[in-house]
């Protein structure tokens, strides 16, 4: 990569954040596109995000991405939020319009597009049951809202947490019926009643040993199970479970691949090339080949697609 006097700069600010695969993909998408722009991770430690975010100002970056932990303390930062970002108060793309700080979420349409590119899927029928309510979940329910899903349920360790995201969700969408569930309710009906069961909580990071505490054995060919957690090298367990009992499954990637790409159509005006973002993602997956067979299972289950 060509570094000059007139490069312009977009950063990744998370703690920690020497996991991300970000800065292949989108350094991937801009040499392809012929842009003097240059994406590089931050490490951010929470008491550093004020300072960090006035520094995007200072140092004239075109914006940033914002992760893990900061997205919902960076949305207090902004100078306005736009979008998916003012219902859900969280922010994983900053736009920089001459010095004003423009908040944006893209992890909602990310996750929308990644579904769409894999199952056929009515969303007016859909009865989704997304599990969790941080912040990932708080903008895939309303992405799937403003989709016009039929109902929501929200399955989520604390209630509290849920009980915030109904009230989210019943201000923009006052006629969406929503239904709060914790795993210690009896999940067999309410799993077999929803037809797109997503895992939006951090459990299957890293380890891939431990899976959300819900009825897998309830799933059909009928569902479609996504888990939004992506490991570089492997399915996560739910995934694997959900596939044993006929699901269609999805796995985060694709989500990781389209919010990338909507943030660069914020930053820069242009429609980035999904391909040349996906082969990012592949070839850095694909690092350690004795891996790649079951990093293959992640991405898009062939097997499955288009089956809903
Ligand atoms: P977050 O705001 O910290 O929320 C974490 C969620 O996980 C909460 O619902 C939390 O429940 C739940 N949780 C954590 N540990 C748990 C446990 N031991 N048992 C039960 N529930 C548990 O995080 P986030 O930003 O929403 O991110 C969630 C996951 O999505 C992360 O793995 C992240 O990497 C992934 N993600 C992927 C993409 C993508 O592009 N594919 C984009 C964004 C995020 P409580 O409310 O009870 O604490």
């Amino acid at each position: 990569m060509d570094i000059s006097g007139t490069t312009k700069l977009i950063g990744i600010l998370g703690h920690p954040v020497a996991h991300t695969i970000s800065p292949q993909m989108h350094n991937a998408a801009f040499k392809a596109m012929g842009l003097d722009i240059c994406y590089i991770p931050l490490e951010v430690h929470p008491d550093a995000l004020k300072d960090a975010i006035a520094g995007i100002k200072a140092m004239g970056f075109l914006g940033a991405n914002i992760t893990i932990p900061h997205k919902v303390e960076a949305a207090k930062l902004m100078d306005r939020l736009e979008g998916i970002a003012a219902i859900t108060g969280a922010v994983n793309t900053i736009v920089n319009e001459s010095g004003s700080l423009i908040g944006h979420n893209t992890d909602g349409v990310g996750f929308i597009r990644s579904l769409e590119e894999t199952v056929d899927i009515d969303f007016q029928a859909a009865e989704p049951m997304i599990i969790g309510a941080g912040g990932a979940a708080r903008s895939i329910a309303v992405a799937l809202a403003e989709k016009h899903v039929k109902r929501v349920t929200i399955l989520n360790r604390t209630r509290e947490r849920s009980e915030t995201l109904t009230v989210l969700l019943a201000k923009a969408f006052p006629d969406l019926p929503v239904e709060i569930l914790t795993f210690e309710d009896d999940l067999k009906g309410p799993i077999l009643s929803s037809n797109l069961v997503i895992n939006a909580t951090s459990l299957g990071l890293k380890s891939n040993l431990k899976m959300p505490p819900v009825p897998v054995d309830r799933l059909t060919k009928d569902h479609v199970v996504c888990d939004i957690v992506y490991t570089q090298t492997q399915e996560t367990k739910f995934l694997t479970a959900a596939r044993g009992k006929g699901a269609t499954t999805l796995g985060g990637l694709g989500m990781l691949l389209h919010q990338g790409a909507a943030a660069i159509q914020l930053w820069t005006g242009v429609e980035p090339p999904i391909d040349v973002m996906r082969g990012a993602i592949e070839s850095k997956r694909t690092d350690n080949p004795a891996d790649s067979q079951k990093a293959a299972a992640d991405w898009r289950d062939p097997g499955n697609e288009g089956s809903h």
